[in-house]
């Protein structure tokens, strides 16, 4: 194991397909301690509610101002974590975190639900559902206000262990959300048989949809079979007036990009939660 024999306190898995480089193996010595330090936070992107105008979920996106090296974007080191058990807990801090904010935005909005994304490995992963377990008892959160987000890559590992995660999660009360929708090669029939709740079709489909004659056939239509199917649909990468109409045209539940909020911090996300809700 490389990373025992360098004396590194964690453990790389060892079925990734890309190699773990020195600056890799760096960053991920830093996370503990930039977790204790308070250098990792979260910030929240709001889902609207296109029918009623009002804030349903608040989006948890991880940010790390790293010590030395600066801010740091979640696309360049989370795929860097995932390939240690360092996602575990980092996803663990995140849920802590999204689950305490959730307590001070509830009071004044109790159906109010929070997301956080998933990565795929952690379905497999023993030590993920029993960290999880624990935060639900110390914490007391109704799972009923939290949703997972996991890729639809995640969901379509042919996996059963994956599977059967998404089912015990779904049984315990926690809603499952299908990220990128259309980037992978999942089917509707598919996505049905793994009682999935939410499915968001990617910025990359949503971006174009008012201006581009194919992009909205497919986001038309994967809406009304997600609908057949009882989910709901949530566009993200929303960053127009134009594109924002021509989703409640087409019937989209909800809407997520910069047009309505970027990811903000915490308290100003109790801000926006109120604002919404005056304007509904
Ligand atoms: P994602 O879950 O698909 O999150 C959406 C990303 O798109 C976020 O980037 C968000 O800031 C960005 N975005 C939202 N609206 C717009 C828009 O209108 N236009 C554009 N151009 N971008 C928009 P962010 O925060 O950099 O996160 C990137 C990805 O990193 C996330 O994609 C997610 O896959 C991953 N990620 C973030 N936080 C976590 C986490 O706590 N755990 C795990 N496993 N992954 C995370
Ligand atoms: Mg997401
Ligand atoms: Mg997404
Ligand atoms: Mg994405």
């Amino acid at each position: 194991d490389l990373a025992l024999s360098r004396g590194q306190p964690f453990h790389i898995h060892e079925d990734t397909d890309s190699a773990i480089v020195e600056d890799e193996l760096s960053l991920l010595s830093d996370l503990d301690n930039a977790l204790l330090a308070g250098d990792v936070s979260v910030v929240y992107q709001p889902k609207l509610d296109l029918s009623s105008g009002v804030i349903t979920s608040a989006e948890a996106l991880v940010r790390w101002n790293h010590s030395t090296r600066g801010p740091l974007r979640p696309d360049y080191f989370i795929p860097i974590v995932e390939k240690s058990d360092r996602i575990c807990s980092l996803t663990i801090y995140v849920l802590r975190r999204a689950i305490a904010d959730l307590k001070l935005w509830n009071t004044g909005c109790p159906a109010l639900r929070v997301a956080v994304n998933i990565s795929a490995t952690l379905l497999e992963s023993p030590a993920f559902m029993d960290e999880l377990q624990i935060v639900l008892q110390d914490t007391g959160v109704e799972p009923q206000n939290l949703i997972f987000e996991v890729t639809e890559s995640a969901t379509m590992t042919g996996h059963d262990r994956a599977a059967e995660a998404l089912l015990a999660l779904k049984e315990i009360g926690i809603a499952i959300s299908v990220d990128d929708y259309g980037t992978g090669q999942s089917t509707l029939t598919y996505l049905k048989k793994l009682t999935l709740d939410e499915l968001k079709i990617d910025r990359s489909f949503v971006e174009h949809a008012h201006q581009n004659r194919s992009d909205a056939v497919l986001v038309r239509s994967t809406i009304d079979m997600a609908h057949e199917l009882g989910l709901k649909v949530v566009a993200e990468g929303v960053e127009t007036a134009e594109c924002l109409d021509f989703l409640r045209s087409v019937g989209c539940d909800m809407a997520q990009g910069y047009l309505i909020s970027r990811p903000v911090p915490p308290s100003r996300f109790g801000e926006l939660l109120a604002e919404y809700r005056l304007a509904a």
